[in-house]
């Protein structure tokens, strides 16, 4: 008999789980609040550390049509549009890492895990609400799981839970009792370009990222190359949001109000900057949230119930890891549960591995924030630093050299 898993949550984490979790043999069970997966999130980017497990799972070539490949970050100046510093990601970070940096659609990531998942065997079910696990059944065998379908409450039972419900995690907060999360006081506001509607010095296919006081702006090819992701970073708080815009990835702006928002957070943009901008005809506004990085072992695994990617460890998008230690987590879960027969033992041992990887990243997307909207004389010392030792400051080798699945 197939041991079974509920996973809560059918975003990156939780389908990422299902997949890694069904090829080592455990019949998966996807529960998605949503009535249907849309295209929400706009890109990510993937670093090696990332790539290297999705090749492991047999989709390196399903990959490829659907990322782009940048040749290049570059790190330049908003003001000025100076470049100050590049790292090459092509073919040299293939030969350091063993695996592509890409950039891809948030929606074409999620549909090859969910794809894949449903090869494996896994089932999905949407429109179904999971609304308490229970980590300690009677029985001491199961994990029990309310769920919410069709106006129906049920109560399914597994081997195994998996809390994937993103970054504002009700069910991390029924087991962990920590609250929720908070407003980080910073602003994405999120668009896509077609690059054949730009004009050819605004058509770009390397990772940007433009630093202003107080803000960033970071673009990258997406849909192989023929969409540019852009996203602008700001601090400061949105006023008229309430509780429910704060948890949607999709809270609306007009264009009036949005081009008034951003036209103050970069005021002074070199030209350039200000064309990139001006060329968005609609954008996605969301307020990031935030934790504390992880504390202990305790916050990613409660008896036989796993809590992964955001709900575990939600983070500022600053070092672009969000989806990549979701994904590093559901391999590391999979390793465990698949070689201990004993399940509370292997969610021990997972969680014992995974929290302080999570902490750095977590730590580390802050610090890159503090570096990126740098003002005064930290602003100087920075661009400096990067005129001078621009690949050495930008290669992250302690990111991007792990190998989860060593
Ligand atoms: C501006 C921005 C840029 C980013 N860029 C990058 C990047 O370049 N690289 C990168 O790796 N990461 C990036 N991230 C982070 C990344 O998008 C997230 O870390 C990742 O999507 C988290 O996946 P998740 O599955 O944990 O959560 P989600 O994708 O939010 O999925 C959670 C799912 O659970 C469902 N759900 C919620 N409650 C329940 C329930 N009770 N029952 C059933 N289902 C439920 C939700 O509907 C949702 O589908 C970025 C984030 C932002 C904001």
């Amino acid at each position: 008999m197939k041991r079974n898993v509920l996973i809560a949550g059918g975003g990156i984490a939780g389908m990422a789980c299902a997949l890694s979790l069904s090829r080592r043999g455990w019949q998966a069970q996807v529960h998605e609040r949503a009535p249907a997966f849309a295209e929400v999130g706009a890109g990510v980017q993937l670093g090696p550390n990332v790539t290297r497990v999705l090749q492991a799972w047999g989709l390196g070539d399903a990959l490829k049509p659907l990322a782009a490949f940048p040749a290049h970050l570059q790190a330049r100046s908003a003001h000025t549009g100076e470049v100050l510093g590049a790292l090459s990601l092509g073919e040299q970070m293939r030969a350091r890492y063993g695996a592509p940096y890409v950039t891809l659609h948030r929606a074409d990531l999620h549909q090859l895990l969910h794809d894949a998942a449903l090869v494996q065997g896994t089932q999905v079910l949407a429109d179904s609400v999971v609304q308490g696990i229970h980590p300690e059944h009677e029985a001491g065998q199961e994990v029990q799981a309310e769920v919410l379908r069709s106006g129906r409450i049920m109560a399914i039972s597994a081997d195994v839970a998996v809390v994937a419900d993103g970054v504002w995690s009700k069910l991390r907060q029924q087991l962990l009792a920590d609250g929720s999360v908070q407003p980080t006081g910073h602003l994405a506001y999120r668009t896509l370009l077609r690059q054949a509607d730009l004009p050819a010095h605004l058509r770009s296919q390397d990772v940007t990222v433009w630093m202003g006081p107080d803000a960033h702006v970071v673009h990258y090819p997406v849909r192989g190359g023929e969409w540019l992701n852009l996203v602008v970073l700001t601090e400061g708080q949105m006023p008229g949001v309430t509780a429910d815009d704060l948890q949607s990835w999709n809270a609306q702006l007009s264009i009036a109000q949005t081009e008034h928002d951003l036209q103050a957070a970069l005021r002074g943009a070199c030209g350039r900057l200000q064309d990139i901008i001006g060329a968005a005809t609609s954008w996605r506004v969301w307020p990031l949230c935030g934790r504390t990085p992880m504390q202990g072992a305790q916050q990613h695994a409660v008896g036989r119930v796993a809590l992964v990617g955001d709900a575990a460890h939600p983070m500022l998008p600053y070092l672009a890891q969000g989806a990549g230690m979701a994904i590093e987590d559901a391999a590391v879960l999979a390793q465990h549960l698949g070689q201990v027969g004993n399940a509370p033992l292997a969610l021990a041992m997972f969680a014992a591995q995974r929290w302080q990887r999570n902490a750095q990243v977590q730590r580390g997307a802050v610090r890159n924030g503090q570096v990126f909207h740098a003002r005064g004389p930290i602003r100087w010392g920075r661009d400096l630093a990067l005129r001078v030792a621009a690949p050495m400051l930008m290669d992250q080798p302690w990111l991007y050299g792990h190998h989860v699945l060593a």
